[in-house]
């Protein structure tokens, strides 16, 4: 049985991962410090002898006892509120933790996939962003904290395999919804849901006039699963391409949850991406992949998740 770690895997994309890697018959080694993430997420896989949870800060050395074949290094604060609480922890998992990793693949002769995302391209003065083009990102703002840890960690995947010849593989991941996404994380997706499903009114930053293009998650695990596979090193773009600006999203969701919201407006936060779509013709070359749920379908699945968690669940507020 080929063993795989997975890291961040309490979290929304790694869970989704350790199911997907369960699914496939692989052993799957789940690590996570539960720093924005949840053991609900997993808890289901904990009764499986095929399944394991190591309690870990990924940023400190990381050791995995036996035979390795893969590593997929998911571990990070991923959306604007959390790397903005924790921001050095945020620095620290994108290159010490990625160091670490990619030690450990060097060590156990492992190929390692690593979760990048369309933050590289910071405010793209390029649109779609392609996989040249270099980005524009504020170095000292408040999402440089992700956003270099980010690019860093792409630079030092591509070192280990330039000159340590370590199998890598870099996946630049475009905003992806779905179950299992925090509540309460700030991110657009559940925090339109459940403003709506609490009968709030929606928040829209800015004049909503910014775009973003939205992936569910099944299209997304299916892309990593095919680029984990394929013999490609650079980087890869996994999104969908279906572009729309934030106030026309708030409509949609008011529509899909049948309430009567009224959308109001905050500011935007600094250094907003204005723009953002990904080109994906790499993947549809290399991986022959691309996006098979489109918007009212994921959201309609995502809107059943949200729906079922409990009232003091919708309720509780970390932020
Ligand atoms: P998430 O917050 O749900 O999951 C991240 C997980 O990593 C959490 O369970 C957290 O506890 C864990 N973690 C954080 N720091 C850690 C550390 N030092 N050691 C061990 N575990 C640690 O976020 P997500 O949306 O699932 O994102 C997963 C990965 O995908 C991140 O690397 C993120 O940057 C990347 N990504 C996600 C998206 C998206 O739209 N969801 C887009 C681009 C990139
Ligand atoms: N956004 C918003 N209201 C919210 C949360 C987010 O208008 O309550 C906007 C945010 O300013 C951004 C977009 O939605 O323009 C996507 O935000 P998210 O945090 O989901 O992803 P990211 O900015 O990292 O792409």
């Amino acid at each position: 049985m080929k063993k795989i770690l997975i890291t961040g895997a309490a979290g929304f994309l790694g869970s989704h991962l350790c199911d997907r890697f369960i699914k496939e018959g692989y052993h799957v080694i789940a690590m996570d410090n539960l720093i924005t993430g949840d053991l609900k997420n997993i808890e289901h896989l904990f009764k499986l002898k095929n399944f394991e949870f190591y309690n870990h800060d990924v940023s400190k050395f990381v050791h995995v006892p036996g035979d390795l074949d893969y590593i997929l290094h998911f571990a990070s604060p991923a959306s604007p509120i959390d790397y903005l609480k924790i921001p050095i922890q945020t620095l620290k998992v994108g290159s010490l933790g990625t160091h670490n990793l990619l030690g450990l693949a060097k060590e156990k002769n492992a190929r390692i996939l690593i979760a990048s995302t369309s933050e590289v391209y910071g405010d793209p003065l390029v649109h779609p962003q392609t996989e040249d083009y270099y980005g524009n990102v504020n170095t000292i703002g408040p999402r440089g904290v992700y956003d270099e840890a980010k690019r860093f960690q792409e630079s030092i995947t591509m070192a280990y395999h330039t000159y340590h010849k370590v199998e890598t593989r870099i996946v630049r991941i475009f905003n992806t919804y779905g179950p299992r996404m925090r509540l309460n994380d700030g991110r657009v997706v559940p925090a339109f849901i459940g403003q709506a499903l609490r009968g709030e009114d929606l928040t829209v930053f800015g004049d909503g006039s910014q775009t973003r293009s939205f992936c569910y998650v099944d299209d997304l695990i299916e892309g990593i699963y095919r680029l984990l596979f394929s013999d490609y090193v650079f980087p890869v773009n996994i999104g969908n391409p279906n572009e729309i600006t934030i106030k026309d999203f708030a409509e949609e969701i008011i529509g899909l949850t049948g309430t009567d919201q009224k959308v109001i407006y905050k500011p935007l936060p600094v250094n907003d991406p204005l723009q953002r779509q990904p080109d994906i013709s790499r993947a549809k070359e290399i991986l022959d992949w691309e996006p098979k749920i489109d918007r009212s379908e994921g959201m309609k699945r995502t809107l059943e998740y949200f729906k079922s968690l409990s009232e003091e669940e919708l309720y509780r507020s970390e932020h």
